[in-house]
């Protein structure tokens, strides 16, 4: 039988991934959102099945309901996004956990947390192992975002240690793929876009700064079977692709895979942009038996694919 199952910010990208997922698996599934980025076209196809409900609510106040899984994705997850009002953005992360903790520990549900790289700011040691406990800035514009994950991490772990609630907290790396916002700003949607509609591909700082790149499909395969893992496991769990490419990389074969004529242009480097970033994903293989299979070049054949048939 199908599980009852609360997705927070499930109207988003990866959020509605993964109800399109859980629908497929055969549950009932309840999805959340303020529609701040989210947006009702990515689970337009969705609203007529009975097994699917919409509640635009936002995470930061308390709602009462009866499931037995929560995924807590509610969170804008691109710079100028969580950026825009920073304070905000602390708000869902950490009153957003609090209030989905009570809920779960309310109602004994499992609940996991979609946690980020971000936790490691701009680190030292590379590639990341979970074990690492990161450099972030407790100051900078980035801030709010990374530190907002690090204090909702802590909150997972004190209601586990408190009282016993069942949680798993997944570590994301940047991930891609169809449904991204073309407004988003994250790279990888910024630079499709921009070479389909013939302007100039816009690189932050030299484009020497690394990242890795996991598609949407092998994360969200990830992220269930990181829920649906054994109870005494309660990670951190790195979920990521450690193919690690430079920006500069990154946008020379968004030309070539487009065929487009864009110039690169070179501007500022935002503050506090970490310059190198690549899991280590020994925890997921060992616990998980999970690992990506889809390479960046495969990926962005389906991105771009998506963007063409949505940008007129
Ligand atoms: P997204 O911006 O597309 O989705 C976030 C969703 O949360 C949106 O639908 C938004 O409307 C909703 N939301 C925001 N604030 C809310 C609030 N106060 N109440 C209710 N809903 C709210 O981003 P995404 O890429 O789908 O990211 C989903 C989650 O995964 C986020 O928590 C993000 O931090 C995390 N994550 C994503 C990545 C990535 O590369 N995509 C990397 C690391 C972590
Ligand atoms: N970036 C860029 N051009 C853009 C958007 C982003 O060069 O149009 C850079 C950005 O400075 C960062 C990297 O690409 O170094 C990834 O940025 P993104 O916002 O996608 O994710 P994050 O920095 O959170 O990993």
């Amino acid at each position: 039988m199908g599980k009852r199952i609360l997705v927070t910010g499930g109207a988003g990208f990866l959020g509605s991934h993964l109800c399109d997922r859980l629908i497929d698996e055969g549950n009932d599934v309840i999805c959340l959102d303020n529609l701040f980025t989210g947006n009702k076209d990515n689970i337009r196809h969705l609203l007529g099945n009975d097994y699917f409900e919409f509640i635009r609510h936002d995470v930061t106040e308390p709602i009462f309901l009866e499931v037995d899984q929560v995924y807590n994705l509610a969170c804008p997850a691109s710079p100028i996004h969580y950026q825009y009002n920073p304070i905000k953005t602390w708000k869902t992360s950490v009153l957003g956990a609090m209030n989905m903790l009570g809920l779960a520990k309310r109602v004994k549900a499992r609940i996991l947390q979609a946690s980020t790289s971000e936790v490691y700011g701009d680190p030292e040691v590379h590639p990341q192992p979970e074990t690492y406990r990161g450099c972030v800035n407790t100051m900078g514009i980035r801030s709010c975002y990374d530190e907002g994950k690090r204090a909702a991490e802590t909150l997972f772990y004190d209601y586990h240690r408190m009282h016993g609630t069942e949680i798993k907290i997944m570590r994301i790396f940047n991930t891609y793929g169809p449904k991204m916002h073309p407004a988003d700003g994250r790279v990888v949607s910024n630079f499709i876009v921009q070479a389909l509609k013939g302007e100039d591909i816009t690189i932050y700082g030299d484009g020497s700064q690394t990242r890795s790149f996991c598609y949407v499909d092998d994360l969200i395969e990830g992220m269930v079977r990181l829920m649906n893992s054994r109870a005494d496991f309660i990670g951190p769990c790195n979920i990521g692709n450690p193919g690690e490419f430079t920006i500069k990389q990154l946008a020379e074969l968004v030309i070539e895979k487009t065929g487009c004529k864009s110039k690169l242009v070179y501007m500022p480097l935002p503050s506090d942009d970490p310059l190198q970033r690549k899991p280590v994903i020994e925890t997921a293989k060992r616990e998980l038996d999970w690992e990506p299979t889809i390479p960046l070049d495969k990926g962005l054949d389906k991105t771009i694919e998506y963007f063409r048939s949505i940008i007129k």
